[in-house]
């Protein structure tokens, strides 16, 4: 049933406003209603490549496209916060089932850059975190310091995107011996969470676990198990 202004969650897919029967996900006032959740592309199971290698303990939800991609991209870009929410309990939800996370000590984020967080006004992955961390009862700790300002990634290739990133980040103290989730909002060569997982590993951290809500899809990248 669609309801006039005023009653209902406002869908941040489709911008029509549905009952809470026809919500997926509610947040304040907007939702991801039902037709736009079963339009928004899950990653089908393929491994993840991570740099050059593939990586077990890498995970992902959705396809970085159409719907998902859309939604996205008015939270990143122009300050749909809400969009972030529910973006994030739609992503993590898909993750309910690996038990592994649950096991892990604490989560966090991709940090961005003081210029980029000044510019932004928020960290869109640590606002995407917030869901994991409830999701999978883990403490949300800032353990990562962006340290190199670094170009805006996404015209950029694979190599150039790895150097780029290199030695962009330092991690507290508080890593040391603990099993760690980190998020980052979009996986798209995975240069970044490299670099951060190791910059954990170097500083003592015991695991570290991979999640990002979305994926780029890259045949050439791309291998099933
Ligand atoms: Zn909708």
């Amino acid at each position: 049933m669609i309801f006039t202004w005023g009653f209902g969650y406002s869908c941040c897919g489709c911008d029509r406003r549905v009952s809470k029967e026809n919500a997926v996900y509610t947040y304040n006032n907007s939702c991801i209603c039902k037709e736009c959740y079963s339009k928004m592309e899950r990653f089908d199971g393929a491994r993840i490549i991570l740099g050059d290698a593939y990586n077990d303990h890498t995970y992902t939800s959705f396809y970085y496209k159409g719907l998902f991609k859309k939604i996205f991209i008015a939270f990143k870009f122009s300050g749909y916060i809400a969009n972030g929410h529910l973006l994030g309990m739609a992503a993590a939800d898909i993750l309910a089932d690996k038990t592994e996370l649950y096991a892990c000590d604490c989560i966090t984020a991709v940090p961005l850059s003081k210029e980029r967080m000044n510019e932004r006004g928020y960290n869109q992955s640590e606002i995407l975190a917030e869901h994991y961390s409830e999701l999978f009862g883990l403490e949300y700790m800032h353990l990562l310091k962006r340290v190199k300002h670094s170009q805006a990634q996404s015209a950029s290739e694979t190599v150039s995107r790895a150097l780029n990133v290199k030695n962009a980040f330092t991690a507290s103290d508080e890593v040391f011996g603990k099993k760690i989730l980190l998020l980052d909002d979009v996986h798209t060569t995975g240069s970044t969470l490299a670099e951060c997982k190791n910059t954990l590993l170097t500083a003592g951290a015991l695991e570290v676990y991979l999640v990002t809500a979305s994926y780029v899809y890259h045949k050439r990248r791309a291998r099933l198990y």
